[in-house]
């Protein structure tokens, strides 16, 4: 399987990095890609990737980050073209808990776009009662997109956002807390029914990790081992074997980062 979203680059959370890793092949989970937050977490990514065969980055600047993004646009540039670099991300809007003005958000979000269109790396996204502004600054670049453009990570809002997000040609994250009971503050679509609403050739699996961590471990650190846990719920949803649903979504993250190349 594939982790296609943690922050093992949250290196103070994961002093027993070795074990981590180990624990997560065991379990068959033979693939992490760690998601960039700002610069600094972006380079310590690919620090990890050049260290580890089995791991990938992801480079960018979350909306949480945005405003202390200073003149970044070549730093990431420069980060694009790193070996394993598979993606441009975490990027997006968050209007959940953030002052940050939307404007700047949207700003930050726009150039980090552009940078991935320039280097032909697709996006992974990260929205908080957002999806609206998403998809209006997605739906612009539209005809710079490739089949392919990029994936919304953990997944949250509603049907139509859903909808639009499919049409603009993106696949859908799934993440641990799709297996809490009831809604998050503010959300009024449950994961489930979101998943399940995702066509197979479309849903990707991911941890979010150190955070997010699924029933029965919710509470504690989360690790990419866990992405099985979170697997096998969907595939319950989808009442399609496990095994199976591992090979869709391993298909579903080695097309859209091409992992194969
Ligand atoms: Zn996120
Ligand atoms: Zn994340």
């Amino acid at each position: 399987m594939i982790d296609a979203h943690c922050h093992l680059n949250y290196s103070e959370k994961y002093e027993d990095l070795d074990e981590i890793i180990n624990r997560a092949k065991e379990k068959g989970v033979d693939r992490i890609i760690n998601a960039g937050t700002s610069i600094e977490r972006s380079q310590m990514a690919i620090d990890l990737a050049q260290k580890y065969d089995n791991l990938f980055a992801i480079v960018g600047i979350h909306p949480h980050d945005s405003e202390k993004a200073g003149s970044f646009e070549q730093d990431l540039d420069r980060m694009c073209k790193e070996k394993k670099v598979v993606g441009v991300g975490e990027i997006g809007l968050d209007y959940f808990a953030n002052e940050i003005d939307p404007k700047i958000q949207k700003n930050v979000f726009s150039k980090q776009i552009e940078i991935a269109i320039k280097n032909n790396l697709p996006l992974q996204i990260h929205q908080r009662h957002a999806g609206d502004d998403v998809i209006d600054v997605l739906t612009s670049y539209k005809n710079e997109f490739k089949n392919s453009p990029g994936m919304i990570h953990c997944f949250a809002g509603s049907f139509d956002f859903l909808n639009k997000a499919l049409d603009l040609g993106f696949y859908i994250g799934f993440d641990g807390n799709i297996t809490y009971k009831g809604l998050a503050p503010g959300e009024d679509t449950k994961l489930s029914d979101l998943a399940l609403k995702t066509p197979n050739d479309r849903i990707i699996v991911e941890t979010d990790a150190p955070w997010l961590t699924p029933i029965p471990h919710r509470g504690m650190r989360n690790e990419p081992s866990y992405v099985i846990i979170t697997a096998d719920f969907i595939a319950n949803l989808k009442g399609i074997p496990l095994e199976e649903f591992r090979d869709i979504t391993v298909k579903n993250t080695e097309n859209l980062f091409n992992l194969n190349d």
